[in-house]
């Protein structure tokens, strides 16, 4: 019977991820929120998920360390996409990827400072838009930046703006609607296919429920 391994993102994509394969029929033996654990038994003896940070989602599906996925389509925009499937838009974590700045500064001309953690899509989308710009990679708090003179302005997430609020920030531009997406390694695909397309037809079915 062949294995397949899960990659779910942890925080707030996995609360609502479990919901949707419990619903798919796939149940972590144990409580991962109470868990240390990295890796998990489920009901089906064939069926592991792993919880992994956002960003490494993609990397163990890419690479088949993982045969299938749950991640943010921000990740994968910053990701590439290289190896792998985006299969279905599973609706969750909903939220936009926006450049923010200063409240009430004026867009400052010329060569400017972003600071974010999808350096990637921030480089392609300011050089779509014809502005040039210098690139600061963080891995959180991006917030801060502007506010601490190590950026013009940021690329985030945005969801209720209550974040650029309060730290004196405001939305400016959006470059993408993101929601949470079924991913599937290429090769897994082909060598797996009626398992994982049973798992994918019973997520579809729960994201249409
Ligand atoms: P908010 O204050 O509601 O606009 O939330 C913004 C903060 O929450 C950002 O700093 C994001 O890092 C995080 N966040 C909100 N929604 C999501 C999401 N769907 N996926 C990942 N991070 C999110």
């Amino acid at each position: 019977m062949s294995q397949l391994t899960i990659a779910l993102t942890k925080g707030r994509i996995l609360e609502e991820t479990l919901p949707l394969l419990a619903q798919a029929g796939i149940v972590p033996a144990e409580d991962i929120k109470k868990s240390r654990k990295l890796a998990f038994d489920t009901n089906m003896p064939n069926v592991r998920l792993l919880v992994l940070r956002g960003s490494d989602v993609p990397t163990y599906v890419q690479f088949g360390a993982a045969d299938m996925g749950v991640a943010g389509k921000d990740t994968l925009l910053e990701h590439g996409g290289d190896g792998l499937y985006s299969l279905v838009d599973l609706g969750i974590a909903r939220c936009k990827l926006m450049t923010a700045g200063i409240k009430g500064s004026a867009e400052k001309t010329g060569r400017i400072k972003v600071a974010t953690k999808y350096v990637n899509v921030a480089r392609q989308f300011y050089a779509e838009q014809g502005r040039q710009a210098d690139f600061i990679k963080l891995y959180g708090a991006m917030e801060l930046a502007p506010i601490m003179g190590l950026a013009d302005e940021i690329v985030d997430i945005v969801d209720t703006g209550n974040t650029l609020r309060a730290n004196g920030l405001e939305a400016r531009i959006e470059i993408a609607d993101i929601s949470s997406r079924l991913i599937a390694n290429k090769a897994s695909m082909k060598m797996k296919h009626a398992l994982m397309q049973s798992v994918i037809t019973a997520v579809a079915d729960a994201v249409d429920s």
